[in-house]
């Protein structure tokens, strides 16, 4: 056991202040990731700052018709919240296909976002790992690779990122607040996490000792017709082998708008950008979603020996989630 010590910060400054001091400090929340890393030696801080009570935990309107989500609202509170199912219903959709019902009322907003890669190799200290020991090697590259990345990995990590909730929010366009040692800043979803590069150690592009303090979901009238998807091993209780979050606007049988998000398949949630190009101002039909899917992956894929079978899944599950949204219209 190696020993550390518990802060509980008064308020945000203070606990931005403290991890500022403390260059092997963390942040925790409901602990649900953190701790086990703690517990398998994959983390070891000498300072925790429990922040679980000092920002909001509640699910706000924003006058301009967005949400404001505070980073201790609970997963399962915000997957509940009225206002979320009925205007954003891939968010709630994406986090009650996440973790289970305990681990969902423990989970934060802020932790949920900021939580670590599933990649078995990063969790088992005694192999390589390039994103916990830097320099050491990636075991996943010629090991077990089933789970990992097909779009924009490096040689140095082939990990991909763990949460439906962010592939969600990555969809809806949201914006993550945080405050920091240099201040407040507002950063699009689409900018939080990187792909792994040759610093496969950074998830994020935060620097150390910042804080989410709330993510705001903006009013677009498109986010209401969407939905999410995720093929997993298991019915509960299993990371995304493939996830889609989306949602479409269709007018008279034509895409007026779409927004296309993938987990399971990157080191961040993978906004298709070329399938929604493709698709807008055409025909909503199968072949016309089937199509966008293809732009999307058949270029960029670069399959591992033991996941190809994502670049087929990832096609299929786009092309169904974009027909469900097509046809309750
Ligand atoms: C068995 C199991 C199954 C799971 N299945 C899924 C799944 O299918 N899908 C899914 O998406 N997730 C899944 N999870 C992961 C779960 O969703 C995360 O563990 C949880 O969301 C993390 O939130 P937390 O509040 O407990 O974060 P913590 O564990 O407290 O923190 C996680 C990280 O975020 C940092 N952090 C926390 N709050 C802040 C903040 N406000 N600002 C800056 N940094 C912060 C911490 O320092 C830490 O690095 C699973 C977890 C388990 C254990
Ligand atoms: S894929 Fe990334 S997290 Fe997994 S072993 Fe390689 S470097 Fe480590």
């Amino acid at each position: 056991m190696r020993p550390y010590s518990y802060v509980r910060a008064q308020d945000v400054d203070g606990a931005v202040a403290t991890l500022a001091e403390a260059p092997n400090a963390a942040f925790l929340a409901g602990g649900t990731n953190l701790v086990d890393l703690m517990k398998l030696g994959v983390v070891q801080p000498d300072v925790l700052v429990d922040v679980r009570r000092l920002t909001s935990d509640r699910v706000e309107d924003l006058d301009d018709g967005g949400l404001r989500v505070g980073a201790a609202v609970p997963n399962s509170d915000l997957a509940a919240d009225r206002k979320v199912r009925t205007r954003y219903p891939a968010l709630s959709q994406a986090l009650l296909a996440g973790a289970s019902g305990q681990l969902r009322n423990l989970a934060t907003t802020g932790g949920n976002l900021l939580q670590r890669t599933r990649c078995v190799y990063f969790y088992d200290t005694t192999t390589p790992c390039n994103k916990r020991e830097p320099g050491s090697g990636c075991s996943a590259t010629l090991g077990h690779n089933k789970n990992h990345a097909i779009l924009g990995a490096s040689e140095h990590c082939v990990a991909t990122h763990p949460s439906d909730m962010a592939v969600a929010m990555a969809a809806l366009d949201a914006f993550v607040n945080m405050q920091g040692p240099e201040g407040e800043r507002r950063i699009p979803i689409e900018e939080l996490h990187r792909l792994p590069g040759d610093e496969p150690e950074c998830d994020t592009t935060l620097e150390h000792g910042e804080l989410s303090t709330w993510v705001d979901v903006p009013p677009l009238g498109v986010l209401s017709n969407s939905t999410c998807r995720k093929a997993r091993e298991r019915a509960s209780y299993a990371f995304a082998l493939v996830s889609v979050a989306a949602a479409l606007d269709v007018e008279d049988g034509v895409v007026r708008d779409a927004r296309i998000a993938l987990g399971g398949i990157a080191h961040k949630p993978w906004r298709a950008t070329k399938a929604e190009e493709a698709l807008r101002g055409e025909p909503a039909s199968e072949a016309n979603f089937r199509a966008a899917a293809e732009i999307e992956l058949v270029e960029d894929a670069e399959p591992l020996r033991d996941n190809a079978f994502k670049v087929p899944l990832a096609r299929n599950v786009i092309t169904r989630t974009l027909l469900d949204l097509s046809e309750e219209r």
